[in-house]
């Protein structure tokens, strides 16, 4: 992808697609369609030189102005959230594909050359998702198909589409499978966090509360690989660049419990919390972690960055945004 070409970003108000637009702006690209349906002032991150519009690509009309010209799009606007949010809110969570359709008739429309969709392992079967040792997860592990209700399936019938209009179409798409990408400019509030963030807001919470204590979903020894924003925007960047039309998996396979992840937070907020398990709150699958056997052979790329570092980065922004004084931003609750 030359320098002068076209980029667009949907969902570049969000957590991901906010990251990838100031990554490739800082890597010289100049010309890039930034594209969410959120007001410019909800937005993680505004980068000012790029080409920033507020569209419901929903639209199919919307869809065809965030496309026109575009040589690479990649399109990362969906509407979800943690577990919280997806097991309340499936309607929506399916209604995203009107998002990838429209989306995908206008990169063909507008001669794209070549098109990226965010998947999930949410598309992952549950059956090979019951233990929290459960074996990490090869592509091949999403057929039979009995991905995660609502969200899932909107992510699994999405990728097929893609497949389909390289079939039919020649349009060059590539699939990423994220697993639980986290880091600073994401949500920690509000319903839509995941778990990461979360754990981090609710530490903050107690140490300045003076609660001492510390709601968890589940019993805490679910298991999840958790893969920080840097590493997820190389791995982006790369799948987007190479001949891998297969959906691929771009996420960590450091496997750990909830209760270990909260070890990390306590450790780095230098506090011991009483634990209070919630058995009634959203938990998800059992176990979940990506294997990358795949990615290493066929991109040469796996993420670097241990979840103890990644997560003190994202403490102390998350810390730093609950500081901010009233008036001027979000405050501690
Ligand atoms: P995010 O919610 O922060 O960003 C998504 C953005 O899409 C939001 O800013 C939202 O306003 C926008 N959007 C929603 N509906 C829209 C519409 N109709 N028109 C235009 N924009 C719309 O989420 P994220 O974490 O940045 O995730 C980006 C992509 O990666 C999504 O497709 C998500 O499903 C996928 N993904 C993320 C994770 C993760 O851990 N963050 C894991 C698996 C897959």
């Amino acid at each position: 992808m030359s320098q002068h070409d076209l980029v667009v970003v949907t969902g570049a108000g969000g957590f991901i697609g906010g990251h990838l637009v100031a990554d490739l702006w800082r890597r010289g690209h100049r010309r890039i369609r930034a594209v969410d349906i959120k007001p410019f002032d909800e937005w993680h991150q505004v980068t000012a030189g790029a080409d920033n519009r507020r569209l419901d690509l929903r639209q199919r009309d919307a869809c065809e102005e965030a496309a026109a010209g575009g040589r690479t799009i990649y399109n990362l606007a969906c509407d979800m959230g943690g577990m919280g949010f997806i097991e309340t809110h499936k309607t929506e969570c399916m209604l995203s594909v009107l998002i990838n359709t429209h989306m995908l008739m206008a990169a063909r429309d507008a001669r794209a050359e070549r098109y990226f969709y965010s998947s999930s392992a949410c598309v992952y079967a549950a059956g090979k998702q019951t233990r929290p040792d459960a074996a990490p997860l090869r592509e091949e592990d999403a057929y039979p198909a009995m991905p995660e209700d609502g969200y899932g399936w909107e992510k699994l019938f999405s990728e097929r589409m893609c497949r389909h209009f390289h079939e039919d179409f020649g349009l060059e798409t590539r699939v990423a499978r994220y697993h639980n990408v986290y880091g600073p400019y994401g949500t920690y509030d509000g319903g839509r966090e995941k778990a990461p963030a979360a754990l981090c807001r609710k530490v903050i919470e107690a140490l300045h509360s003076g609660s001492r204590s510390i709601e968890i979903w589940g019993d805490g020894e679910q298991t999840r690989s958790f893969m920080y924003i840097d590493d997820c925007v190389i791995g982006t960047l790369t799948l987007m660049a190479s001949d891998v039309r297969e959906p691929l998996n771009i996420g960590s396979d450091e496997l750990v419990t909830i209760n270990q992840l909260l070890d990390i937070v306590e450790e780095i907020a230098g506090v011991r919390l009483t634990r209070r398990y919630n058995l009634d709150a959203p938990r998800g699958v059992r176990g979940r972690c990506s294997d990358n056997t795949i990615a290493k052979q066929k991109l040469g790329w796996a993420p670097t960055t241990r979840l103890r570092d990644g997560m003190e980065r994202t403490y102390r922004w998350i810390h730093d945004r609950m500081m901010v004084p009233a008036g001027s931003g979000r405050v501690c609750s």
